[in-house]
């Protein structure tokens, strides 16, 4: 998203080095347009925006859970209609907008229309502004219908998986002698069947305990015209580190995203230590056209990871965990 607005490079410039958690999303962009009483707003996570109208003075009230804003109160004069449009952090959840208007406008609530263009893309319409003595606004606050946007087919998508190793190969071995190998051929099995219920076309590089190497991965999912090219791993430590466990999920050039969307669900939905999201060279990431991710589910050397990792609905609910992530992205 090009960020093209002085005030927004301004507010971002502002930014302290601030970590938020990769669990929420943040605001990216908002414009008001003068011209069309227009407010839009981009996330870069999937929000359900809840709108009021309040009165004295007439402003739309716009809330966006589990959102932040960076950087301190913005405070931005429109016209001599809207006064000021202000952003900010209404507390640490949540990132609130205010169209205020001036104090001799108003607007009628139910003219106001708030709609999804998609998950993170939402669009503030506001009616034709009112003078006081025309319409008073009701001193209680007005809760504003949000219509929500109207899904994206994903059927047309192909989604490679993508078990690492297998045959000749067993990956790491852990604790007890658990193969990679193994383990993640079950939670790829898993991840396609979650993937296949929802109507997305899926194709394995293996089903089954067979050797395939890098190259022979990469073509298959460019034999299909993969959309997107998930790889699933269990990391390694070495012996006697079975203090390290946690979640790893790694991109090369175009798989931020995807990797960022699998990752979050999985610490959202799954007890598990977070290790990043990192940038590696691996090469099914750096050889395949699509936007591709490798996923490190857990340490088999490290003793909480591998003893979760041994227990079938643990594998289960990761799998369904990384499918979540995977269907947000797709959306
Ligand atoms: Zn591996």
């Amino acid at each position: 998203m090009k960020k093209s607005f002085a005030y927004l490079v301004a507010n971002l410039l502002a930014l302290p080095l601030f970590c938020s958690s990769v669990l929420a999303g943040s605001l990216e962009y908002w414009k008001f347009d003068l011209q069309d009483s227009r407010l839009d707003i981009i996330t870069d996570d999937n929000v359900r925006p809840q709108v009021q109208l309040l009165a004295n003075p007439t402003r739309l009230v716009i809330d966006l859970p589990n959102i932040y804003h960076r950087g301190p109160t913005l405070e931005k004069a429109i016209s001599s209609y809207v006064k000021m449009v202000r952003v900010g952090q209404v507390n640490r959840a949540t990132t609130r907008i205010v169209v205020e208007l001036n104090e001799a406008y108003s607007m009628r609530p139910w003219e106001v229309e708030m709609r999804g263009l998609a998950p993170n893309r939402w669009v503030a319409q506001l009616p034709k502004f009112l003078m006081m003595s025309e319409y008073t606004p009701p001193t209680e606050p007005v809760a504003i219908a949000v219509p929500e946007p109207a899904p994206r087919p994903i059927k047309q998508f192909t989604v490679i998986i993508d078990p690492g190793h297998g045959g000749q190969d067993p990956g790491a071995i852990g604790l007890g002698g658990q193969q990679e190998k193994d383990i993640v051929l079950s939670i790829s099995l898993a991840v396609a069947k979650e993937l296949e219920k929802q109507g997305i076309g899926v194709v394995l590089t293996r089903a089954n305990d067979t050797f395939i190497s890098l190259k022979g991965r990469v073509e298959r999912a460019e034999a299909v015209n993969a959309t997107i090219f998930v790889s699933i791993h269990a990391n390694s430590m070495g012996m006697g580190r079975a203090e390290i466990n946690g979640l790893e999920t790694y991109h090369y050039s175009s798989g931020y995203g995807l990797a960022k969307s699998i990752h979050r669900s999985v610490l959202r939905r799954i007890d598990v230590a977070d290790r990043g999201i990192r940038r590696a060279r691996f090469y099914v990431l750096r050889k395949s056209s699509m936007p591709s991710t490798l996923v490190e589910v857990g340490f088999v050397t490290g003793e909480k990871d591998n003893r979760n990792l041994a227990n079938p609905r643990y594998r289960q609910r990761m799998a369904e965990a990384i499918a979540a992530g995977i269907i947000d992205y797709l959306r």
